[in-house]
């Protein structure tokens, strides 16, 4: 942990410079990581969900379906997938299988979580299989984390409870699996900030992420990102809780973007897809509710997953975001999680930087772009 960087605040496409230039060259590439859900349901309310703006057709994904899927992304080529999207997957029955029949095909596994579900018996089953496991932690104190999250104050103790568990085990087998802790942050929930991150001290997961919360293209969610900046303070002093073992870390270059992009066209789709857990394929989480069904590809409860990538379709949905005709600025809501890469590629496409893979010694997390 301590040698090698980790990297929460940026993108790690340029390690992987051979599916980059494979996608200059027009080829039809796989992702290297997919950002997935097994489910569309969640047992919190948490008052910043963005899946709640996300509503589609519903399929059950089945563990045929998830065999299908894992066997056809390890045979493409697939480096990542992570189950965080717009569901709580740890409710669907083959969530400890999904993790590790992933892995054992050779593909690096990560999990977002509320934490509450899993408990001892599988945390056991699934930590050694995982490059990261992170709990959605809103709050630092259990009245406010119960009004933030949408559940009894009871919740609290127990999560905390299982992140302990999980740094346990960690310790105990010797894992690599980073464990942390995130907030995502509405500007008016800032009292909560220097409790978390005191908290985080107590319960020693490997980090603490604070990250602004992402709103649709109408503002749905009322995210004021005006008032960030008055936070700057309270985010500085939060950080200076961090450790040798612990580290606090503000996405401060989300929270600073007030919600704007640099860029018109959107490149990262191809490198990093989601998926809903209804099994819808879209190039973005930003783009799973019913309106946006011309972006909509295919699901893979319906047809494989490679036939899907390989169809005309894929390509004709991510050449529209690539074209000239597509404005970010204009038709997304505000930092999606292709952020990043989308910077990067930008720039790339511009002539601002070339094809060229970093030296020195290659982060954390790799295969998570
Ligand atoms: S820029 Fe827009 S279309 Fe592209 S991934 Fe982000 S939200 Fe989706």
């Amino acid at each position: 942990m301590k040698n090698r960087e980790l990297i929460l605040d940026g993108t790690k496409l340029a390690w992987h410079e051979e599916r980059v230039q494979q996608w200059l060259n027009g080829e039809r590439i796989a992702p290297i990581t997919i950002d997935m859900s097994l489910t569309r349901a969640c047992n919190y309310g948490c008052g910043f969900c963005y899946a709640r703006l996300q509503e589609n057709d519903r399929f059950e994904i089945t563990k045929e379906t998830i065999d299908n899927f894992l066997e056809d992304c390890a045979q493409m080529g697939v480096k990542a997938i992570s189950l965080v999207s717009d569901g709580e997957s740890s409710i669907h029955p083959d969530y400890v299988h999904t993790i590790v029949k992933g892995s054992q095909l050779g593909i690096s596994m990560a999990v977002a979580t509320h934490g509450f579900n899993t408990r001892k018996e599988d945390l056991e089953k699934i930590l050694p299989h995982l490059t990261y496991l992170r709990v959605n932690f809103s709050a630092g104190e259990p009245k406010r984390y119960s009004e933030i999250m949408g559940v009894k104050e009871e919740w609290f103790y127990q999560v905390c409870d299982n992140i302990e568990t999980m740094m346990k085990i960690k310790k105990r087998l010797n894992l690599d699996v980073t464990i942390g802790m995130q907030m995502v942050l509405m500007p008016q929930d800032g009292d909560q900030v220097i409790p978390l991150a005191k908290l985080g001290q107590k319960l020693r997961p490997d980090y603490l992420v604070i990250k602004h919360t992402s709103d649709s293209e109408e503002g749905d969610l009322g995210v004021d990102y005006s008032k960030y900046a008055a936070l700057e303070g309270v985010l500085k002093e939060a950080e200076t809780y961090s450790d040798d073992d612990y580290q606090v870390v503000v996405k401060w270059s989300k929270i600073n973007a007030q919600g704007k992009r640099s860029y018109q066209r959107c490149y990262g789709p191809p490198f990093q897809i989601q998926m809903s857990g209804s099994g819808l394929v879209a190039p973005c989480g930003m783009l799973f509710n019913e309106k946006y069904k011309k972006f909509h590809i295919g699901n893979i409860t319906q047809t494989r997953f490679k036939d899907i990538v390989n169809s005309d379709r894929y390509w004709e949905v991510m050449n529209y975001l690539a074209s000239p005709s597509f404005d970010a600025q204009k038709m997304c809501g505000s930092l999606c999680l292709q952020h990043k890469p989308n910077e990067y590629l930008d720039a790339l496409q511009k002539g601002l930087i070339s094809l060229q893979k970093p030296s020195g010694t290659m982060p954390q997390h790799i295969n998570f772009i």
